[in-house]
């Protein structure tokens, strides 16, 4: 297994003997030096290997853990304290029939005393000369000071965020006021000297806000309020209100409902002469969503030097897609797997030239994950890119049960609170 005492023709029984002690020897020296667990389960479920790494973290001694059900070990929450469904567990999900590695580092592991502790987790298969699965392996690491590190440093950036916006934004707003003709007097020359000032502090601001909303995002304090959102009608709207940038930059703005590259396009009726446009209902906080198209619509804007930018919408019964289009410089494809990395930015001469974080697409997956959305892009050199984003689709009924429920709560709320103030008066 480690390479000693292979098979070579010239040994004889004795020296093969030997290897194979010396390889297993070898084995249980690597397993127990090692601080991680490991854990070897049979395709039963049944703990057969326990290093001194697992024991140590989950409480539990080798001689106990051997033969029991792993579930009965290695038991994982998530930071509420809910027990991992099949989906989340990394060792289910092999023995669901995943053929690849599966890694988790948000989980938890409740220990024998009932104790959580952070840990991060991989299991993978291990198949047999059948190619049927005869066990699984899973690798585990006590987390603790990492997460504390972790936590620390999205604190510091939160802070420090949060803390530099503010002179920003007055540096900001004394810039605008001192090129304001109606209350100072400036020559041309210096005019041009602040408004450069101005636009850096302007990116500078930028560069803050998303750095709080990336440290926010990673530990899960986005704030959200999701409510129903017809999407044609959002995204009409949202297109109307940014169509003076693209103007600004001589771009056309188009807006459609179906196509370019569609999942149906085939989605309108006709009824008499009419075509009844189809409605796009999903669940999410229309400010988040406003933030993702606005950044993504602005990304289109700064990478495109001329020719058109389309937003539309589209969908089938299940999902729907929105895109925004642009022909602008294009995006290498060795660069596509990385961009919704945080601070990913692709490195050529336009991105060299045009200011941004890199946290933008970042900041639009994390907000999208939280209403299990996706985003991708495809793209050509030279050509443009489209940027493609799925929503889970509500059926017209499931969204005015939805809006009804709201309803409902809000007038809940509202004679709850009439009641408390009549009390309280
Ligand atoms: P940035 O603030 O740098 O724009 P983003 O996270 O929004 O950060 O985008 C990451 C990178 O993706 C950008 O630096 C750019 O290289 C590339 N990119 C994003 N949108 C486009 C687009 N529409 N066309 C070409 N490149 C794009």
């Amino acid at each position: 297994m480690f390479g000693f005492g292979q098979n070579k023709h010239s040994q004889t029984g004795a020296e093969l003997e030997n290897g194979l002690r010396d390889n297993q020897q070898a084995s249980a020296i690597i397993l127990s030096a090692i601080e991680d667990g490991v854990l070897l389960v049979d395709k039963n479920g049944l703990i057969q290997l326990f290093n001194p790494g697992a024991a140590k973290i989950t409480g539990w001694a080798e001689e106990e853990a051997k033969n029991l059900d792993f579930r009965s070990v290695i038991r994982l929450v998530n930071d509420r304290g809910e027990a991992y469904s099949p989906d989340q567990n990394p060792l289910m999900q092999i023995f669901k029939g995943s053929s690849e590695t599966i890694r988790d580092n948000k989980g938890f592991l409740v220990t024998k005393s009932n104790q959580q502790i952070p840990i991060s987790i991989s299991a993978s298969p291990l198949m047999g000369s059948n190619q049927q699965l005869s066990g699984v392996v899973a690798i585990f690491r006590d987390v603790t000071k990492e997460r504390i590190e972790e936590k620390q440093r999205s604190d510091f950036i939160s802070t420090a965020s949060h803390e530099m916006r503010t002179p920003v934004a007055a540096i900001e707003g004394y810039l605008a006021l001192a090129m304001n003709d109606k209350v100072s007097t400036i020559d041309s020359r210096a005019r041009q000297y602040l408004e450069k000032a101005h636009e850096s502090t302007q990116h500078l601001g930028q560069l803050f806000q998303d750095l709080l909303t990336s440290a926010k995002a990673e530990d899960g304090r986005l704030t959200s309020h999701p409510e129903v959102i017809e999407l044609g009608s959002f995204l009409e709207q949202l297109c109307n209100d940014l169509r003076f940038q693209a103007d600004k930059k001589g771009l056309v703005l188009e807006f459609n409902i179906g196509g370019p590259q569609t999942i149906d396009a085939t989605n309108s009726t006709v009824v008499g002469q009419k075509v009844i446009k189809p409605l796009f209902y999903v669940k999410a906080d229309p400010e988040r969503m406003r933030e993702v198209i606005t950044n993504l619509f602005d990304n289109a804007v700064k990478y495109t030097d001329q020719g058109k930018i389309t937003i539309g919408t589209t969908g089938d019964n299940q999902v729907v897609q929105i895109y925004i289009k642009d022909t602008g410089v294009g995006i290498p494809t060795e660069d596509i797997p990385h961009l919704f990395q945080k601070f990913y930015r692709v490195d050529n001469s336009a991105t060299r030239t045009i200011g941004g974080t890199g946290l933008g697409l970042y900041i639009s997956r994390k907000i999208l994950e939280l209403y299990q959305g996706r985003i991708w892009v495809e793209s050509e050199i030279g050509k443009g890119s489209t940027f493609f984003i799925n929503l889970p689709r509500l059926t017209t009924e499931q969204a005015e049960t939805e809006k009804q429920h709201n309803n409902l709560s809000a007038s809940f709320m509202e004679s709850t609170g009439a009641l408390s103030n009549s009390m309280l008066q």
